[in-house]
């Protein structure tokens, strides 16, 4: 090989590596061989692992022909002789040139495609009315075979490698859920169990005050409990999709008012401000949606305490949009994107209690209202989580 052909194929292989998607490698591998390799259409077929079926992973036309998707079906033929002999298929029109119509005369060249040790696919190139594929055109396509192989099973790695993470993350979410939630079962009982003792004792009596006090702390902690427990059976059915949804007509610029009250009765500290659009209403369970409301502005009186609470609404024309703006200490870029997953407290939060239930639960309420909730947050300044909703198509 000469030189310049080797300078030229380090230049192509270098950009083809640089690519991070790899389709777009896959295009640059393509696109840059053409110069002494003119096809019409390029199709990667491969083997889906369970059915067995074809599927087309990749496909592109490049010069005469319909779209490559159309052209697929020329290929198909070849991708399957080419996995069932798992050799080079080469497929030249009977009469050539005869026919007038270089549509109907497809020159085709199968490769197959080696991924991970198996050959599971098979790369398809389509040439409309030749000519015919020399030595030197095999020579090519068969570098293109092996390179897209390779391509592709660095796609696979990449996928894998994506997947792992995240299992690996649900697992060590898991494993801090079990003891944040043993804490959180044993203070509530703790307390119960230590004022309710104290108010038992024969050698001690209680004056009505203090026993008032004893009682009343027993009643907010067994609530606590109360809380703790129907939020993990709530995220169960979330999970397992069985819990049922009444949805009906709801004006939720009322309800997140009449909710702010409520809150507003035992938090009396926390200011809120309203800035509410008239909105059309949502088709949506009012007792849910209002579960998802309590749990943001206890997320704010929680982690932003002393902080306004900013409640927007706007109308979007078939949208609804509101907003729950905080301005505490705010929560650092890395963590944000895991906020709504099962279990997910922001590391080193604990001083304040949290099981990391809550924004789940958020988002699948949301989500079981073809909504959308979505947060944004900006460090010393405050949070701001978002929810879209849908208007109710009836009215
Ligand atoms: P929990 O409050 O039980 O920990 P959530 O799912 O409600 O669980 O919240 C997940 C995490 O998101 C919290 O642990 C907290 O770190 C962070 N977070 C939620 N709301 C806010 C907020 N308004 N300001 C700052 N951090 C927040």
């Amino acid at each position: 090989m000469d030189n310049l052909t080797l300078s030229f194929l380090h230049t192509v292989l270098k950009e083809v590596q640089s690519k991070h998607d790899w389709k777009a490698s896959l295009d640059t591998l393509f696109t840059s061989l053409r110069g002494s390799f003119v096809f019409d259409n390029v199709v990667i077929y491969l083997e889906d692992s369970q059915s067995k079926s074809l599927d087309i992973t990749y496909a592109r036309a490049m010069g005469r022909g319909k779209t490559a998707e159309a052209d697929a079906v020329w290929g198909e033929r070849v991708a399957t002789e080419v996995l069932a002999t798992k050799k080079m298929v080469l497929k030249e029109p009977k009469h050539l040139g005869r026919d007038k119509d270089r549509l109907a005369q497809p020159h085709l060249l199968g490769m197959p495609l080696n991924i991970a040790s198996r050959i599971c696919g098979a790369l398809v190139f389509i040439r409309f009315g030749g000519p015919e594929y020399s030595d030197l055109h095999i020579k090519i396509a068969s570098l293109q075979a092996f390179w897209s192989a390779a391509l592709i099973e660095r796609r696979d790695l990449q996928e894998a490698r994506t997947e792992l993470d995240s299992v690996q993350r649900q697992m060590r979410l898991q494993d801090d859920f079990v003891s944040t939630i043993s804490h959180e079962l044993r203070t509530p009982l703790g307390f119960i169990k230590g004022y309710s003792t104290s108010l038992l004792r024969q050698d001690t009596k209680w004056d009505d005050a203090t026993q008032r006090e004893f009682l009343n702390i027993i009643d907010e902690e067994a609530d606590r409990l109360t809380r703790l427990i129907e939020d993990m059976l709530e995220s169960a059915r979330l999970q397992s999709k069985t819990l049922q949804f009444k949805f009906s007509p709801v004006r939720v610029d009322a309800l997140v008012r009449d909710v702010a009250t409520r809150v507003n009765t035992h938090h009396p500290e926390l200011k809120i401000e309203f800035e509410l659009d008239i909105l059309p209403p949502v088709l949506g369970d009012g007792v849910r949606l209002s579960q998802v409301f309590e749990n943001l502005f206890s997320n704010a009186i929680k982690y932003a305490p002393g902080s306004r609470l900013k409640i927007s609404t706007k109308s979007l024309g078939k949208r609804v949009l509101l907003a729950f703006a905080d301005e505490g200490e705010g929560i650092p870029e890395d963590f944000l994107p895991f906020l709504f997953e099962r279990f997910y407290r922001v590391p080193g939060e604990r001083t304040v209690t949290g099981t990391g239930l809550g924004l789940y639960i958020c988002k699948q309420i949301v989500m079981a209202h073809h909504g959308k909730i979505w947060v944004e947050s900006v460090l010393d300044q405050g949070t701001t989580f978002f929810i879209e909703l849908p208007a109710d198509p009836t009215l």
